[in-house]
């Protein structure tokens, strides 16, 4: 069985202690990619050094919605120059994020656009960060209609909503959210939708799973995710996993050459 962690952020300080560890935890459990989203210009270098060189890690390049602040045009600059190398398999993670407040929600709304324009310049998939402001993001993504979609991270929204993302050519991410009982609607959508709509992610080191809240989040986990996910469809976890994976592979299949057959040889489990 073969796992592509769509979000994780493996590059964060958090990790240094033991990420060789995490990522030989990470082969055993057949998770076999992983995408590093890019939050900040400053942290750009950092995230493409944790890739370099390592097999089944893959950057992501952006500026996220919660950090606007303190970046300048510059900085978008600098991410056109850094995209044109073909490493980074998506723009992200980018978007509004409403839930933290709306002091910043003109810069946020001028960093959507100005980087949902490099993802049709640069012709790559988008990894949204998205709370609060479902609406205003799809208004911009039937306006911009990047050529090849991509992933809405942590998907928070409604069912009629999701149907607009998927209808763009985008899909789903989810996360250890799925493990939480009280997370009733979002069960209710995976249940529903079809296994065509859905990639897995962790967000880690965020959004801990349930039983280990208060804990550092782990891209190893990512099978609990899987497990909740496929007995809540009540399908096989061999099943999902395929479909998620040809899923991930479809999006994020980057410039010419850039992902291939897998080049791990993860466990059978
Ligand atoms: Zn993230």
């Amino acid at each position: 069985m073969l796992l592509f962690d769509t979000h994780c952020h493996l590059d964060f300080p958090t990790f240094d202690a033991d990420r060789e560890a995490i990522l030989a935890a990470c082969e055993q459990a057949g998770v076999a990619r992983i995408l590093l989203p890019g939050v900040e210009a400053a942290h750009w270098n950092r995230l493409q050094a944790c890739c370099e060189g390592r097999d089944g890690l893959y950057p992501a390049l952006g500026v996220h919605p919660g950090f606007v602040a303190g970046h300048d045009r510059s900085d978008l600059e600098r991410l056109d120059a850094l995209l044109s190398d073909g490493k980074a398999l998506a723009v992200g993670e980018i978007g509004l994020d409403f839930w933290v407040g709306r002091e910043t929600e003109k810069e946020q709304i001028w960093w959507l656009e100005a980087q949902l324009d490099l993802a049709r310049a640069h012709r790559l998939p988008v990894l949204l960060h998205v709370r609060k402001a479902h609406d205003q993001v799809l208004k911009r993504l039937r306006h911009w209609q990047v050529p090849r979609g991509g992933v809405v991270h942590a998907f928070s929204g409604s069912t009629q909503q999701a149907e607009q993302y998927l209808a763009l050519g985008f899909r789903l991410g989810v996360g250890g959210g799925v493990t939480y009982p009280r997370a009733k609607r979002l069960r209710g959508q995976v249940a529903q939708l079809p296994l065509e709509a859905w990639v897995l992610e962790t967000d880690a080191p965020d959004m801990p799973l349930c039983g280990c809240q208060g804990q550092r989040n782990r891209p190893d986990l990512l099978p609990r995710v899987l497990a909740s996910f496929a007995s809540l469809r009540e399908e096989s976890e061999a099943l999902v996993a395929k479909i998620l994976w040809k899923n991930s592979l479809e999006l994020l299949s980057g410039a010419e050459g850039a992902v291939q057959q897998p080049k791990r040889s993860p466990g059978s489990q």
